[in-house]
């Protein structure tokens, strides 16, 4: 079955129970100072949720892009190390407005899961998670849905601070939030990895396919819970990781909507291993690129655009990595449009602009690119195991080397990075640039010789941010 007969499936199952299909929003939040990207499909309901706005229907169904590259959601490190995250990925849901709770979600789920009728995957190949104190949930999967106890998890508050564990789902910081219970799927003992709740769950073998969240608090600034004005419905599916069971494959990289873009990737890039795991981190990241891009965003050096420009730096290293100096990552906008152009038209209409974009970053990159990877390979030549937190600061500074990307090529190399000595390189830096910034101003052209000064300046506020995105505010 294709990903996009599954979306259309879940859409097409949802409104036959009633449910109003609601096209995605924009990866942009509109106005919602509070997460970065659009990072799950109840964004664009936020406002309903806490009976702000009101809408003339009280079930929805939507096919939602996502992006996790930052703030509280971030998988960005994962890519290219889980079979199971991207930056960008749909998140098919269904949501209830103060409708129905508990019950029927979680019967439609399994009903649209295991009924031949739609997906008719074997019951056995799942387990569920229920949040630990939640008794009427683990009775309805237990009593009336019929899994048994030993494929039931309890999760959660087991550190005696309420709903600050796994299994109680929040958007933000602040926003609503509630307990939660997920479904996983056995992709068998020959992969690595351990039942929800065991030590070796971040493992891929039982891999999170769907979280039913129900909807009951608003957190407010304070971290304290209200209560809803009426308890309700959050679901979401990764599409990616639905099509990878129903194609019975294993990791998300091996569906349908990313075999072109492999190949597009790999006949780009020149790289000789189809099995390189830099193809999957660039066919991914030219997924949340062009996306962002077409909703709006561009390469800047803070806020939104700071965090586009990283995740394409990163993806333009992994092409040097496999050997392609020139420009590449640009013309993978054209081979993703071939392939979600249809569910997504933006792609098609913004493809030029999004093109134009990417080239103009791969040129700027590019200048500094190739002696940032020289400066690295030398100081990493000599078998170091910590690379310092100065030379981390001058890649950053100098080369314009995100200090997250020079972490993934430090990882490759089983390196970690001194992240206290780069703050504390930044730091000074930004000191240093202040007393400079005064000195200019009273000694006028004096200053003019160390003018690369000012270029540093912003280089480090940018890296000073990222810092901060990446401590989730
Ligand atoms: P995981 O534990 O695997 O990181 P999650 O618990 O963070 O997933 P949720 O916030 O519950 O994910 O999001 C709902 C669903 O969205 C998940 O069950 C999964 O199917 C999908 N999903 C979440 N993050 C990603 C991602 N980075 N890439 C692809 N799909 C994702
Ligand atoms: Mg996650
Ligand atoms: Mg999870
Ligand atoms: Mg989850």
């Amino acid at each position: 079955m294709k990903s996009s007969q599954i979306r259309q499936k879940f859409l097409d199952f949802f409104a036959s129970k009633s449910h109003q299909v609601v096209a995605s929003s924009s990866l942009i939040p509109a106005n919602d100072p509070t997460i970065l990207f659009t990072n799950a499909g109840m964004n664009q309901f936020k406002d309903v949720f806490l009976g702000f706005d009101k809408r003339p229907y009280t079930r929805a169904t939507t096919s939602q892009k996502c992006v996790r590259a930052g703030g509280k959601h971030n998988d960005l490190e994962n890519v290219g190390y889980t079979a199971r995250h991207h930056t960008f990925f749909e998140m098919l849901g269904n949501f209830s407005f103060g409708d129905y709770f508990k019950r029927e979600a979680i019967l439609y789920a399994w009903e649209f899961l295991t009924s031949p009728e739609w997906l008719g995957i074997p019951k056995e190949k799942l387990m569920v998670t229920v949040y630990a104190t939640d008794d009427e949930a683990y009775d309805i999967w237990n009593k009336e849905v019929g899994v048994p106890a030993e494929k039931i998890v309890r999760i959660g508050d087991n550190k005696g601070a309420p709903y600050a564990s796994d299994n109680f789902w929040q958007m933000g910081d602040t926003g609503p939030c509630g307990p939660c219970s997920e479904i996983f799927y056995d992709h068998g003992d020959h992969i690595w990895g351990g039942p929800p709740g065991s030590p070796e769950e971040d493992g891929d073998r039982f891999i999170e396919i769907w979280n039913n969240v129900f909807m009951q608090f608003n957190r407010d600034e304070a971290g304290v819970l209200h209560p809803l004005p009426k308890p309700s419905v959050d679901t979401g599916m990764g599409l990616e990781r639905i099509s990878a069971v129903m194609q019975k494959v294993h990791a998300n990289y091996e569906i349908d909507l990313f075999q072109h873009l492999l190949a597009a990737a790999q006949r780009e890039t020149g790289a000789t291993d189809p099995e390189s795991p830099s193809l999957k981190v660039i066919a991914d990241h030219i997924r949340s690129c062009a996306f962002l891009i077409a909703d709006g965003a561009l390469p800047a050096n803070d806020g939104r655009g700071y965090v586009l420009r990283r995740i394409i730096r990163r993806a333009i290293r992994h092409g040097y990595k496999l050997g392609q100096k020139g420009y590449f990552f640009h013309k993978l906008v054209a081979p993703l449009a071939d392939v979600m152009g249809d569910a997504y038209p933006e792609l098609r209409q913004r493809k030029e602009h999004i093109i134009d974009a990417l080239k103009t970053e791969e040129e700027i990159f590019g200048r500094t690119l190739e002696n940032g990877m020289t400066l690295l390979d030398t100081v990493l030549g000599g078998g170091k195991q910590v690379l310092d937190g100065d030379v981390a600061f001058k890649l950053s500074d100098t080369y314009g080397f995100p200090i997250d990307l020079t972490a993934d090529v430090c990882r490759e190399r089983n390196v970690t990075v001194d992240i206290a000595g780069f703050e504390a390189a930044l730091e000074a830096q930004r000191k240093q640039s202040k007393a400079a910034g005064t000195f200019k101003m009273t000694a006028g052209l004096a200053y003019e010789g160390e003018a690369s000064c000012f270029h540093g300046y912003t280089e480090s506020s940018r890296a000073a941010k990222v810092i901060a995105l990446y401590k989730g505010s």
